[in-house]
């Protein structure tokens, strides 16, 4: 492992990035932890609410036995997410869109940060917080626009419930989405992985992917992580500081 301080970047990474032509990058809860969003790990901490870690109340069966208690948790995170705006982490990802032949974003937030820093066709894993999905049609719609004061809110389209249109604890992930971004680790030659625990599987498998495929794995976390062993760099700090770095 070739662990740097992130004011050194290592010279063979800003080759690669001369040389790099399908990029693809992994982030997660870290890259938006410059933006006051709190991470559900890290620091030595983890998530509670309302006494419940964060695996119980954002868990699929807790949308099975108590629907309001998870819009409860859904409307408070949303209401910190809302105050919250894309940090230099967010905006140099966006800015590599332009700058390579083929780039691709695969996240496991559910803020919305990244399209707003301009980020377009991003690979979201974890579904939105924004979004609310009809628990009987699957009509989706934006909670922008919903009222607030139905909970849990009602489909515009046929009347039923909805919940969260995020992929919780005990819940697969949106299938094209998924093969998507596992098409897409599988064939780029340098890999990215931003903030993320590198714990939640199947997210967590995709850098093992690019990997395999040969690519050059680079992992931006202030702390170590289960993959950090393999990759190729590792740099530790804030993703805000350290990701507009290698746009110098
Ligand atoms: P996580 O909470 O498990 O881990 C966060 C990681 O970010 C840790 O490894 C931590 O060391 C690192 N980190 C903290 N500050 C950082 C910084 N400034 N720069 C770079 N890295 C930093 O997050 P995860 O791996 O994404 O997995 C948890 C799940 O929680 C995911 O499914 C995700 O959807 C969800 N989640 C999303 C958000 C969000 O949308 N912003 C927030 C919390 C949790």
């Amino acid at each position: 492992m070739n662990t740097r301080q992130h004011r050194n970047i290592p010279e063979e990474l800003r080759e690669r990035l001369r040389s790099a032509r399908r990029v693809f990058v992994l982030t997660g809860a870290g890259v938006s932890a410059e933006s006051g969003v709190p991470t559900f790990r890290g620091g030595g901490h983890t998530a509670v609410w309302k006494g419940m870690p964060f695996e119980v109340i954002s868990s699929a069966s807790m949308v099975r036995s108590n629907l309001p208690e998870v819009w409860e948790w859904f409307d408070y995170r949303r209401g910190r997410i809302g105050e919250c705006r894309p940090n230099p982490a967010h905006e140099t990802i966006a800015r590599w869109q332009e700058r390579f032949e083929s780039f691709t974003l695969a996240t496991q937030n559910v803020d919305g940060l990244h399209a707003a820093a301009g980020s377009r066709g991003v690979l979201e894993l974890h579904g939105n917080a924004w979004r609310a999905r009809c628990l009987k049609c699957g009509n989706r719609e934006d909670m922008r626009e919903k009222q607030r004061d139905v909970r849990p809110p009602l489909c515009a389209e046929c009347g039923t419930q909805m919940r969260p249109d995020v992929v919780l604890f005990g819940e697969m992930l949106p299938e094209r989405v998924w093969i998507s971004a596992a098409e897409r680790a599988a064939h780029c030659d340098l890999c990215f992985v931003v903030g993320t625990s590198a714990i939640v599987y199947p997210a967590a498998g995709l850098p093992y992917a690019a990997a395999e495929a040969g690519a050059f794995l680079v992992e931006v976390n202030p702390e170590p992580t289960p993959l950090s062993e393999m990759c190729d760099v590792t740099l530790r700090g804030a993703a805000g500081e350290i990701l507009p770095l290698l746009d110098d």
